[in-house]
């Protein structure tokens, strides 16, 4: 009852202070109140779907359990590509009648149509159909971003923008789309969230996570389960979602992909496993293991972490998937064992389900020699086989294989109500990282919002390019088919024309991604022009195609940079990119900064409303913004990283911090309270007001700093944040409570733990201290 009433308290604040300050919006929320709301279980399965998996399993043959286990690419069952792909009836009989194959996964190579996608895939349940006890297939893609494998789907930012957003409602809203838009093409399983922690900036799948914080991601990471999953997931409009890569996979020391991490238990419980854990109490039906390695041991086969923790106690139920080809990568890349049958064994029993092996029959094979050798017992076969026949009943796909697919359904993808709120999404994300006031345009106004009679110069390699706004799974896994993306999506360019009128707007490429182009020409049209809109950043890439060594931006962006600022006007950058390419050569020359990371493809038009000042840009970074390549500490560092007082030294100088990000307006905080009850709750007050002269919306964030702890404690963590938006002169008060557990940290023993220490809590530049004690 209590927990409730205060519930209440969060969502409708305190009213608005005297003074005539706009009313409350309803959708202030405070994160952790969100969360939670998130985190109830799915409802038991009814009694009728339990009893008719019992009933299967006790009539399958070793071979249909094995076959329920085995998850093939559609190229297995296909051939042709492109418009031209279409089933090959031999080689479908033989995987799902033959093999009885019960998952298949994919897209050949480009993004088909809903009526496609359902000719397919009734194809492949009309074979299901035909084995001896009909159990439907489950069909998988990658939902990254919206339904980025089916043609026409709204496409919202990638997870990286959604997290800079700080808007875990609108999170759920857009999976809810992304869901909705993939059953309407029959697909019932989405490979998504990434619940990795993107702490390790040269990562070429950052993009695909939620940021650095443990917390930021674990609300947006609920948020997205229970938007795809609903509380029903059989309904025609979800999907089931897949926890990934469990778990460190995030965290290689190279940065480059699928390599080894090292990761020390009481770290992998503090920042990588929180997301996970949220995401299993908000009932996620699938995971998908980790294809490197963590601390010598590769994801496969680590016994602990899947079925110790993962198992026994995070207490997940549902489909422990591996990923791509990852029981043969035990013995080609990891080399922890020499045939593929000794991996399949250890894999199996490590807690593995469901294998995607993908391209070939040698998992069932092998796996039916184990089980006749006695090298994997029934049980953890059966065991296996009844979660992934749960997962089905779940999805509703024995009382209907194609719910939710095909034109009959009535799904539409890509309406204008969800590419509108895509629209929203990608402002949302828009990052305003340094507005100056120009000594060349006079040092009066601000660079940003652009004058509307503005002659501008856009220039530069992201400047024209929807692979760039859009970077990987997008219409193809590299997404860079330039010529396949929609023809009614403004670039950056694009959409400044048409907000400016062409006349006002010339465009010069400038320099290719690493290549230097037309510099000269780009350096005569900055003189022409009052202002440039500088567009760097990366183009279209996922997984390891996406290596980098070097995270700092490559030199002929930087070069172009350099020459047209040089030509004395004020220059905006934008800088399109998948992660935080380091500028810190040419940052103190720009008068304006917008970081737009991956917006999607309404983004174009989302960032041209920022320039123009038709959005007030609210976006917070999600990720701290390295100034050198060398120096990769994250906001929540040891105090040690930060400073050598003895020297007067101090290492930690980020180029944008974490949480930090501008606004047309400004925000002031005041009267930060806290009030502590006597069982270990702290509520904590405080009030926001747009102190400046226009609408904008803040994040208000709550950090808290344990002053001493038996295991160096961070300098600070993010506890709680809400968006406020604020009418010009309104002011706000919020109120969060801290509960015991966010006091916690994971002590040495793996275990969490409260230490007497001073404690500060702070919000801006306010801070307030507080003390527990030894017995509190
Ligand atoms: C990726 C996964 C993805 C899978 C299927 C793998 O290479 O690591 O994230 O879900 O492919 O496309």
């Amino acid at each position: 009852m209590r927990r409730r009433a205060f519930a209440m308290a969060c969502l409708l604040a305190l009213p608005p202070s005297a003074g005539g300050q706009a009313p409350v919006p309803s959708s202030l929320l405070d994160s952790q109140t969100f969360l939670e709301a998130q985190l109830a279980p799915l409802p038991p399965l009814a009694s009728a779907e339990a009893q008719r998996i019992r009933d299967l399993l006790a009539h399958m043959s070793v071979k249909e359990k094995v076959g329920q286990m085995t998850q093939l690419e559609i190229g297995m069952v296909t051939d042709g590509s492109d418009a031209e792909l279409r089933i090959n009836p031999d080689k479908l009989r033989k995987a799902v009648v033959e093999y009885g194959v019960g998952a298949l996964l994919n897209v050949k190579d480009l993004a088909l149509t809903p009526d496609k996608w359902h000719e397919l895939i009734s194809a492949i349940q009309a074979a299901a159909a035909q084995t001896r006890l009909k159990i439907p297939v489950i069909y998988g893609i990658d939902t990254i971003h919206g339904a980025n494998y089916v043609a026409g789907a709204t496409l919202f930012p990638q997870p990286l923008g959604m997290a800079a957003t700080w808007n875990p409602a609108l999170m759920l809203e857009t999976s809810r789309i992304a869901a909705a838009e993939t059953r309407a093409a029959g697909i019932a399983w989405n490979f998504s969230p990434v619940l990795d922690i993107g702490r390790q900036p040269l990562w070429p799948r950052l993009y695909e996570t939620f940021g650095e914080d443990p917390y930021l991601a674990t609300v947006m990471g609920a948020a997205t389960v229970r938007g795809y999953q609903g509380t029903d997931p059989s309904a025609a409009d979800r999907v089931a979602a897949t926890m990934k890569h469990y778990v460190g996979y995030s965290f290689p020391t190279s940065g480059h992909d699928r390599t080894p991490a090292l990761i020390p238990e009481v770290t992998l419980r503090e920042y990588f496993l929180p997301t996970f854990a949220a995401a299993v109490k908000a009932g996620a039906l699938s995971v998908m293991v980790n294809s490197g390695e963590v601390n010598g041991v590769p994801g496969h086969v680590n016994k602990f972490l899947l079925t110790d923790v993962l198992r026994g106690e995070l207490g997940f139920e549902g489909v422990i998937d591996s990923d791509w080809e990852d029981i043969k990568k035990l013995v080609n890349i990891h080399h922890i064992t020499a045939t593929e049958k000794e991996a399949t064994r250890q894999a199996v029993l490590a807690g593995i389900d469901m294998s995607m092996v993908p391209g070939d029959y040698s998992f069932s094979d092998l796996l039916v020699q184990l089980v006749a050798e006695r090298a994997v017992p029934m049980s953890r076969i059966d065991d296996a086989v009844t979660r992934i026949l749960t997962m089905k009943a779940r999805l509703g796909l024995f009382a209907d294989p194609m719910r939710g697919g095909g034109a009959k359904s009535g799904v539409r993808v890509g309406t204008p109500a969800s590419r509108a709120t895509a629209l929203a999404a990608a402002r949302q994300s828009l990052i305003l990282l340094k507005n100056d006031a120009p000594a060349a345009a006079g040092g009066q106004a601000r660079v940003l919002p652009l004058a509307r009679n503005a002659r501008v110069l856009v220039t530069g390699p992201t400047a024209d390019s929807l692979p760039s706004l859009n970077n990987g799974w997008t219409l193809t896994w590299q997404g860079d088919r330039a010529a396949a993306y929609p023809k009614d999506r403004d670039t950056i360019r694009a959409a400044l024309e048409r907000r400016l009128g062409s006349s006002s707007v010339t465009y010069v490429p400038g320099s290719e991604y690493d290549k230097p182009l037309d510099v000269a020409a780009a350096v005569d049209a900055a003189r022409a022009a009052d202002v440039v809109v500088l567009c760097l950043g990366e183009k279209s890439y996922a997984e390891t195609p996406g290596n980098i060594d070097d995270l700092v931006l490559p030199e002929a962006q930087l070069r172009l940079a350099r020459e047209v600022a040089a030509a004395g006007k004020p220059v905006v950058l934008v800088l399109v990119e998948g992660r935080p390419r380091i500028i810190n050569t040419i940052a103190d020359a720009m008068s304006g900064i917008v970081l737009a990371l991956n917006p999607g493809l309404e983004g174009g038009t989302a960032i041209a409303d920022v320039l123009i000042g038709d959005e007030n840009p609210s976006g917070r970074l999600p990720i701290t913004y390295p100034r050198a390549a060398n120096a990769l500490l994250t906001y929540d560092h040891k105090a040690f990283e930060e400073q050598d007082t003895s020297f007067g030294l101090s290492a930690f100088k980020p180029q944008f911090e974490f949480g930090s990000g501008l606004s047309y307006t400004t925000f002031e905080y005041s009267n930060l309270s806290i009030t502590l009850s006597a069982n270990g709750q702290v509520d904590v007050s405080v009030t926001v007001r747009n102190t400046g002269a226009r609408a904008g919306t803040d994040v208000v964030q709550l950090y808290l700093s344990q002053r001493t702890a038996a295991i160096t404690p961070p300098v600070k963590r993010l506890k709680r944040f809400a968006r406020v938006p604020l009418a010009e002169g309104a002011s706000q008060t919020l109120r969060f409570r801290l509960m015991k557990p966010d006091f916690s940290y994971i002590g040495a023993d793996g275990k969490p733990v409260i230490e007497p220490s001073a404690f500060s809590i702070s919000v801006g530049k306010l801070h307030q201290e507080m003390t527990i004690r030894e017995g509190d």
